[in-house]
């Protein structure tokens, strides 16, 4: 660490729910006093309860309040914060909120705005990808502009193709064509939903990949130009491309493909000037690895790689923007043992139904091996205007064995009631017998695992 660099005084944290908690923490490690900020529905939320201080930035609609950008610099510039931590989702990928924070002498912790600016459009994103060396999943060079153009790249590419957005996230504006029939209706839907989504109907052809698993590399880089990567992640269980359940170390890796795709990922990082945590996202088939995005922010799976790793990956996020060097090298970093992560969202296991209210009962699971970062507690109310993530349970065990068991053992005791929560489904999915082999791609829990439920 290099001694001439003042830590933060003060870090505003521009988001809510289990990540603000999370950021939070990591301030108190470092010694840094927090400031969080909340809509008027979050007056009783844990990120709010916790922080040295806190500043209501609008009513309820995230519009309002949580991507209020105007009122997020007040709410920095009223309590001396000289950084901001963006979390996840919200306004972490804006590049114009990066620049803006950046413009009113505050620090924003995470990459430049042009780094954000080129990973957030996927167009944009492949062509510098392509460029630092990475393999693509075969697709159109760019947009997509009339249905005429469409149909000659999925020509080229060879059907089934899916279209996707270029601003996309969340896994909106994606649709498949599995013949040069389906393409017009696929087109035309694609652009719709990316336009309502993202208010862009920039759209783009990949080859559609029948089987992959989908599997993401951590990297970190500092301003001195080092780069280390610190694994993969395995996020293959996915509904309507939303991950719910992801483990690290992937069960598909050898040693040497993990070797092949850090060594891949970090050199990446390094050629693009990329500065702080990012994810590269791939998709994994019959061997191969496509690159399919780079996440420029901290991902919500982000506590199975530091079980593994033994690394604080937010305390070092915040040492990185605040100019200082990374200590490791790629040699120190090493992986002990596995991890899962369950997500738990407020909704009903069979429906997926949001199931917001009142919680009465909160009994969260303990013993070696377990960590749970969450948002609830015992008589705190999930508010129905945000996303229904509440709490991750996190798992470590010394092998994959152990902590399958581990992970069941924490389902069990856990208790979240009288709200649905996606508990019920962890606890069928962890003792499936594809699951405890690890034979399971993005297709599988909702063409195998859902329809038999
Ligand atoms: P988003 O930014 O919306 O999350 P991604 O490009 O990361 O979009 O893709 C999300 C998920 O969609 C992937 O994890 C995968 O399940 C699926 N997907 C994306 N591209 C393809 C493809 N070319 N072939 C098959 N599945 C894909």
């Amino acid at each position: 660490m290099k001694t001439d660099i003042k830590p933060f005084k003060k870090i505003l944290i521009a988001n809510r729910g289990d990540v603000a908690l999370r950021v939070l923490r990591a301030a108190r490690d470092l010694k840094i006093p927090t400031v969080s900020v909340h809509s008027s529905a979050d007056n009783e939320a844990m990120h709010v309860k916790l922080a040295d201080e806190s500043v209501c930035i609008g009513p309820a609609k995230s519009s309002d309040s949580y991507l209020n950008i105007q009122a997020l610099i007040s709410a920095a510039l009223l309590t001396g914060a000289d950084a901001i931590h963006p979390g996840v989702g919200f306004l972490s990928e804006n590049a114009d909120f990066a620049e803006i924070v950046k413009a009113h002498g505050i620090t924003f912790i995470g990459p430049s705005p042009e780094h954000i600016r080129t990973m957030g459009d996927k167009v944009s994103a492949k062509k510098a990808a392509k460029n630092a060396g990475l393999p693509l999943v075969p697709g159109s060079d760019g947009a997509i502009e009339s249905i005429e153009h469409a149909k000659k790249e999925a020509l080229k590419i060879g059907y089934p193709i899916i279209i996707k957005a270029a601003s996309g996230g969340g896994g909106r504006g994606m649709k498949v064509a599995n013949t040069e029939t389906e393409l017009p209706e696929a087109f035309g839907s694609a652009r719709s939903e990316a336009k309502a989504a993202f208010g862009d109907d920039t759209v783009y052809i990949e080859k559609y990949l029948k089987n992959p698993r989908h599997i993401e590399v951590q990297v970190f880089a500092d301003s001195y130009g080092n780069v280390i990567h610190l694994g993969e992640r395995e996020c293959s269980i996915q509904r309507r491309h939303q991950k719910l359940f992801e483990e690290c170390p992937s069960p598909a890796l050898s040693v040497k493909e993990r070797q092949i795709i850090g060594e891949l990922s970090s050199n990446a990082t390094k050629q693009l000037g990329y500065l702080g945590l990012g994810t590269i996202e791939y998709l994994y088939e019959n061997g191969e690895f496509y690159f399919i995005e780079m996440n420029t922010r901290l991902q919500v799976e982000h506590p199975i790689t530091e079980m593994v790793t033994g690394l604080d990956l937010v305390c070092e996020q915040i040492k990185i923007a605040n100019g200082q060097k990374i200590t490791l090298k790629q040699k120190d970093v090493v992986f002990n043992g596995h991890a899962i992560e369950c997500r738990i969202n407020a909704e009903s296991p069979e429906t997926f139904i949001p199931s917001p209210g009142k919680i009465n009962t909160f009994h969260p699971p303990g013993g070696p091996g377990i960590r749970v970062d969450s948002t609830v507690y015992q008589g705190y109310e999930v508010p129905p205007f945000y996303d229904s993530l509440i709490t991750k349970l996190i798992v470590y065990g010394k092998d994959r064995e152990n902590c399958l068991l581990r992970t069941q053992r924490a389902l069990d005791e856990f208790i979240i009631e009288p709200i649905d929560t996606s508990i019920e489904l962890h606890k069928k999915l962890i003792c499936n017998e594809d699951i405890k082999r690890g034979e399971y791609s993005i297709k599988w829990l909702e063409e195998k695992f859902l329809p038999n439920l």
